[in-house]
């Protein structure tokens, strides 16, 4: 048992509640009681003093690509269509298993000193990826990313069905999904098999919908229909749903979405690529959505809390409206991810899982602060992030990664010389 002495605490709405003593037990919140208070049946065996510090829950990732760190900064400047079609697809037609391990543990380093506690990933060499997952110790939702052009696409169904099987039961901190790549890679019919399989083992799904106005136009042209509207005929909707982006939905396709249906908002990639001020923005009232960072091959970064902090900026920005986005609504937005991976995590309250950020605010970045929600939404750093708890395992304490990280980026800089020299291979998919 822990005891995390003195905090204060930053609620999942962003209220504050001073002098508490909160009490963490087999990876929940056992306890949460005023500072000081004997609890003479609890007898935690770590005590840290929390008196200088506030406690929230954990950031949450709603669409990654973790493995793509190893990919950061290989395509910049470029254009959409350029990015994917000469650069990202065609090295990552060359990867490794270890590309993708190493890869998945350099993101996840990345998440974790930024006290990221769960991330939906959504990639392939799914084994890399569940190994990398394990061995850190994050949550991590896993989407094995299924292309339905693929000639080999029933074997790779039959594959991602065995895989979800297999580990279905493997860790409290891990949950498995399908993850079709998205409607233009995957025609209606094949979403249909994904989804009936989805179904099947009542699993949810996890795709890119709409992340380009281009994408939408080509669907329309192709087929009649939005992409929204394509996955609904599948039956994609009757499963829950995991949109990455949707950044390019439209009105009519509201019709096509439910209370099951999440979305993974990732403004950063959006404004990296010029993907435009699609109609998210103007219907986001309407739409359950956090944030995702996508991999950091476009992003740069794997931050959720940079991505809302961009957000919020850009719509002030476009809309010349200051008001807009105050900080606590951001907050609650970055908080409200949590729900995507039924875990019981992202409040603090008893039985809650502990998944857990331990803030030190009084750095120079932040100093001096008046509110700590807005000191972290528009101040703060990973340097401010003392400690990240996962099912209440620390996995950063006291501003140190506990995993091995200099060993993991001097197999990261060796494998990206070997990427390099390897050069790229040939696309199976065309955007
Ligand atoms: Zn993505």
């Amino acid at each position: 048992m822990k005891k995390l002495y003195n905090a204060a605490i930053i609620t999942h709405t962003g209220e504050c509640l001073f002098h508490k003593d909160i009490y963490i037990d087999g990876g929940h919140i056992a306890r949460i009681c005023d500072s000081g208070t004997p609890q003479p049946e609890l007898m935690p065996s770590e005590i840290i003093d929390c008196s200088a510090y506030f406690v929230s829950p954990g950031f949450v990732n709603l669409h990654a690509h973790t493995a793509m760190n190893i990919f950061k900064g290989i395509a910049e400047d470029v254009p959409p269509e350029v990015w994917f079609n000469e650069m990202i697809w065609p090295y990552e037609s060359k990867m490794t298993d270890e590309d993708i391990y190493t890869g998945t543990l350099l993101g996840i380093a990345e998440m974790l000193n930024n006290g990221v506690t769960a991330v939906a990933d959504h990639y392939f060499g799914e084994e890399q990826v569940l190994r990398a997952a394990k061995d850190s110790g994050i949550r991590m939702d896993i989407a094995p990313t299924i292309f339905g052009l693929a000639p080999d696409f029933r074997d790779r169904l039959a594959q991602v069905s065995e895989f979800i099987r297999d580990h279905q039961e493997d860790s409290s901190r891990i949950s498995l999904r399908f993850g079709p790549h998205s409607d233009y890679t995957c025609p209606e019919n094949v979403l249909a098999k994904i989804v009936d399989e989805a179904k099947k083992m009542r699993l949810p799904i996890h795709l890119h919908l709409a992340e380009t106005e281009l994408q939408v136009e080509q669907s329309l042209h192709r087929t009649g229909k939005t992409p929204f509207r394509c996955l609904y005929d599948a039956g994609g909707f009757d499963v829950p749903v995991l949109v990455a982006h949707g950044l390019w939905i439209t009105e009519e396709d509201l019709s096509c979405i439910n209370e099951n249906t999440w979305f993974a908002f990732c403004p950063k990639t959006y404004m990296r690529l010029a993907s435009g001020r699609g109609p998210f923005f103007d219907l986001s009232d309407q739409l359950q959505y956090s944030f995702g960072s996508d991999g950091a091959a476009s992003s740069g970064t794997v931050n959720p809390l940079e991505q809302a902090r961009l957000f919020a900026m850009l719509e002030k920005f476009n809309r010349n409206d200051a008001v807009l986005y105050p900080f606590l609504e951001i907050w609650q937005k970055l908080m409200a991810g949590h729900a995507v991976f039924g875990a019981g995590s992202g409040k603090i309250e008893e039985n809650a899982a502990a998944d857990l950020i331990i803030w030190d605010l009084r750095t120079p970045d932040t100093m001096a602060y008046y509110h700590p929600v807005s000191a972290i939404l528009y101040a703060a750093n990973s340097a401010n992030v003392r400690y990240t708890m996962v099912e209440g395992e620390f996995l950063k304490y006291d501003g140190t990664l506990k995993m091995n990280f200099s060993e993991i980026a001097q197999e990261g800089m060796h494998l990206q010389k070997n990427l390099l020299a390897r050069g790229k291979g040939t696309a199976k998919v065309y955007y």
